[in-house]
Order: C-alpha cells, then sequence, then structure tokens
C-alpha cells in the first residue's frame, strides 16, 4: 500500500460502496445456548416448537363450582338448582375423582376441572348449604373451562429462528419448559483508543490534555446494537501498541479511535494494511471523511476518525450496521424516524454523503449552525440527525427530510447548553 501519510487522500470511497463491501462480509455469528432468564432480547437461532400442550388439564377460568352443564339447565334466580357438594379442586391439588350426575365440586381459578365435570359456575351465582350447593343460573358445557392445549398446543411451531426475543417470549419459553435456548452469539468488540492527549474517563480535562469521550459513546453504542464490549486501555501513538491491540484475536470486530486519518501520527491505516486489509481508506462523507475499513482474517476492523461526531457517525454508518448482522438483527439503523419540513436549507456536495445534526422546533427540522465535527455538544443539542444522500447538492428549506431520531421516548426537556457557537470545520 502506498503511504498516504501527509499526502491527503487521492480519491474516496462512496458510502454506498462501503455499506455494499460490509453488508456482503457481514453474516449472524454462531449460535450459543442461553439460559431463557437472560434471553429476552437476544436474537434467536433456533425454531421452537412445543412438545407440550399449555395447558395441560382443562382448566378453570372461574373461582366457582365444576359442574356438568346440563345439570344447571333451567336454573334461576326465583329457581335455584341444588346440587350435592362433592370435594374441591385448587390449583396444584385436584379433586381425584369423578364428578357424577346432579354434583358439585368447589373450584378455584387454575384448578384442573375433574373428570365429569364440564363446566365452572361463577361462585357469584351459588349458594352452599349444609352439603350441598344451590345455583342460581345455567351455564353451558366448556363454560368458564380452559381447554387443553388453548394456549399452545403440542406440536405448534412458537417461535422462529431470527426473532428478536421479547419478555413474553421468554415466558412463553418457560411456559413449554425450556431451561435454554439457542441464541446468535453476541458479537464481541474491542476499543482501541488511541491518542497522546488523552486522558480516562473521570479525569478532569487539563492543560493540553482532554478526556476520552470516544470509547464512552462507542460503549453505549455497541451495547444498544447488540454487541458486547471487551476490556480496553487508552494507547499512545506508538504504532507497536496498536498493532498489537488490532490484532486481538478475541474480537470479531475491532474498533480504532483516533489516528486514522494521513497525519504524522496516523498509524492505524498503515498498520491495518500490514495485519490484514485495509479495503477503503477516505469516504466521500461529512464528518468522518478520514475513515478506514477493513477486515484481519474474519475480523471487521473500523477506523474511526477521533473528532468525537465523526466517530459517532462513521459507527453508525458503518460499523452499527455490521455488529448488528453479526448480532443477527437487521442492518438498518435502528432509530426511530419522523418526517418534517426543514426551517432552513442545507447545502452539500454532489459525491458526498452529509450527516447532519437537527433539533426539532415547532414541527420542523432546524440544521444546527455548529456543524463541526469536533463539536459533541452538537449531538448533545440535536433531537436527530438528517441524511443528505451523495446525489444531491442539499436540502431546500421546507422540504419534507426523514429526521433519525436520538431518543426511542417522546421529547422531554432538552439539555441545552448555552454560550457561543465555536466553529470547526465537518471532516
Ligand atoms: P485524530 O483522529 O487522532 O487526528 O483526532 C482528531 C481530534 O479528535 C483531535 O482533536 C483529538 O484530540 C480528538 N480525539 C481523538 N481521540 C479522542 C477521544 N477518544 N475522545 C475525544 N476526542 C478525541
Ligand atoms: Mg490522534
Amino acid at each position: 500500500m502506498r503511504d498516504v501519510r501527509m499526502r491527503g487522500f487521492a480519491e474516496r470511497a462512496d458510502v454506498e460502496e462501503v455499506d455494499a463491501f460490509l453488508e456482503e462480509g457481514a453474516r449472524p455469528l454462531p449460535a450459543e445456548t442461553v439460559d431463557i432468564t437472560r434471553c429476552a432480547t437476544r436474537v434467536l437461532a433456533e425454531d421452537v416448537t412445543s412438545a407440550v400442550d399449555v395447558p395441560g388439564f382443562p382448566r378453570s377460568a372461574m373461582d366457582g363450582y365444576a359442574v356438568r352443564g346440563e345439570d344447571t339447565f333451567g336454573a334461576s334466580q326465583y329457581d335455584p338448582i341444588s346440587l350435592e357438594l362433592r370435594g374441591r379442586s385448587l390449583p396444584g391439588a385436584p379433586f381425584e375423582g369423578c364428578v357424577e350426575a346432579r354434583q358439585a365440586i368447589r373450584i378455584m381459578t387454575g384448578a384442573p376441572v375433574p373428570e365429569g365435570a364440564d363446566a365452572v359456575v361463577m361462585a357469584e351465582v351459588c349458594e352452599e348449604k349444609d352439603g350441598s350447593v344451590e345455583i342460581s343460573e345455567a351455564v353451558a358445557p366448556r363454560k368458564n373451562v380452559g381447554a387443553v392445549g388453548e394456549d399452545i398446543g403440542c406440536g405448534e411451531a412458537v417461535l422462529a429462528r431470527g426473532r428478536r426475543l421479547r419478555p413474553q417470549d421468554a415466558g412463553l419459553l418457560a411456559s413449554i419448559g425450556w431451561g435454554s435456548v439457542a441464541c446468535v452469539r453476541r458479537p464481541r468488540v474491542r476499543l482501541v483508543i488511541t491518542g497522546d492527549e488523552l486522558l480516562p474517563a473521570g479525569s478532569l480535562p487539563g492543560g493540553s490534555k482532554i478526556v476520552d469521550s470516544n470509547s464512552v459513546v462507542l460503549r453505549a453504542l455497541v451495547e444498544r446494537d447488540g454487541g458486547e464490549t471487551l476490556p480496553f486501555e487508552i494507547l499512545p501513538d506508538i504504532p507497536e501498541r496498536i498493532r498489537d491491540a488490532m490484532a486481538d484475536s478475541e474480537a470479531d470486530v475491532v474498533l480504532v479511535s483516533g489516528g486514522t486519518s494521513v497525519g504524522q501520527e496516523d498509524h492505524a491505516p498503515r498498520l491495518l494494511d500490514e495485519l490484514g486489509r485495509l479495503a477503503f481508506h477516505g469516504i466521500s462523507m461529512r464528518p468522518s471523511s478520514p475513515t478506514g475499513i477493513g477486515r484481519i482474517g474474519e475480523r471487521f476492523v473500523f477506523l474511526l476518525p477521533g473528532n468525537p461526531v465523526s466517530c459517532m457517525a462513521a459507527y453508525e454508518f458503518f460499523a452499527g450496521p455490521t455488529i448488528r448482522a453479526l448480532g443477527g438483527r437487521p442492518r438498518a439503523w435502528p432509530h426511530r424516524r419522523v418526517t418534517l419540513p426543514l426551517a432552513r436549507k442545507i447545502t452539500s456536495a454532489v459525491g458526498r454523503t452529509d450527516y447532519v445534526r437537527v433539533a426539532i422546533e415547532a414541527g420542523k427540522a432546524i440544521p444546527l449552525a455548529t456543524s463541526g465535527a469536533s463539536i459533541l455538544s452538537s449531538t448533545v443539542r440535536a433531537a436527530g440527525a438528517v441524511l443528505v444522500p451523495r446525489e444531491h447538492e442539499g436540502m431546500a428549506e421546507g422540504s419534507d427530510v426523514e429526521v433519525f431520531l436520538y431518543d426511542d421516548d417522546p421529547p422531554s426537556a432538552a439539555a441545552a447548553p448555552s454560550g457561543a457557537e465555536p466553529s470547526g470545520g465537518d471532516r
């Protein structure tokens, strides 16, 4: 590979081209066994068929009396019918005998309806009188009785491979007797955070040092996308150290932050080309143009620019879809979307894809003036982002745009840092 340091990018790849390369390469990881108490949100890697009926016995849906329905025909408030009280059936402690004609069994919700009985009369229309029960309302056979397999039938296909398990799905697995289930393994993500200027999160910035915020953002994004971050440390701009971290064979995905461009201290592109393959370096987008993408063996490696907004946008465009795909989820951006008119025009350039932070006010999307790639607070002030596709020169004021919302919940009081808006170029 030509060493591009201090020379700039000769040409840049299109976002679509890079996306196609990633889509082609990322297949769901192999399955692992997951306890059902931890399987919610995981992606199912097998089809689930029930080997049992739920319920496995005819089940009372009421507190009342189990009877033969036909014995109650004609019963009314003025002409109650009296049946012999034979015993009781409780959940987990059924009545063992058979209910004969003109007999009744006291029964609770969830208890087995005994043999011979075919209906349950609710307690409100019954009155016990020494050894018998008076019933003042008729019930049809099967009334208030849950049939065997009414919920889930034996042999029924209940959940399909590829489904992202919901809490109630985990509950259903429990109800059919499953203790664990095969799920797609979560992608393991190695963060390689580079920069001599960085202090670990939790430090106070001072002098020429800044605090590493990228790892904090990336961890949360990886978590959102179903990945698992491996332990990491902040590395100085020393090629050998960065090489060792990038070579971590435990990882499915490596995210390198910083040192991805064409400066003297930008080692990652060359290292990736040495260790594996640097498929793309320099992408026609704003911010995040100094992004690099490649593979080391099966591993996907993303070289994310250090500028916080660039780092985040490059993650959203490239790393996020790949991590989701490896974990068996859809590649599409997971954000909720709304379509709104633009309050002001957005200027872009043909051939370039832009990631524009917007605020939402009075039903309109307002592009934020502070759009510099180093201005992390622009993403905090924003409600979401608008993507300007490469074939567009920009977007006109008043035109409808799709906003990828940062929040899942409806808007609440947004954090709005005040003061002058610093400037800075998006890259
Ligand atoms: P680089 O991509 O290494 O040239 O860094 C570009 C800019 O992003 C510089 O101003 C860095 O100080 C800043 N930067 C690099 N890494 C981080 C990080 N982990 N957190 C916050 N800012 C960073
Ligand atoms: Mg750096």
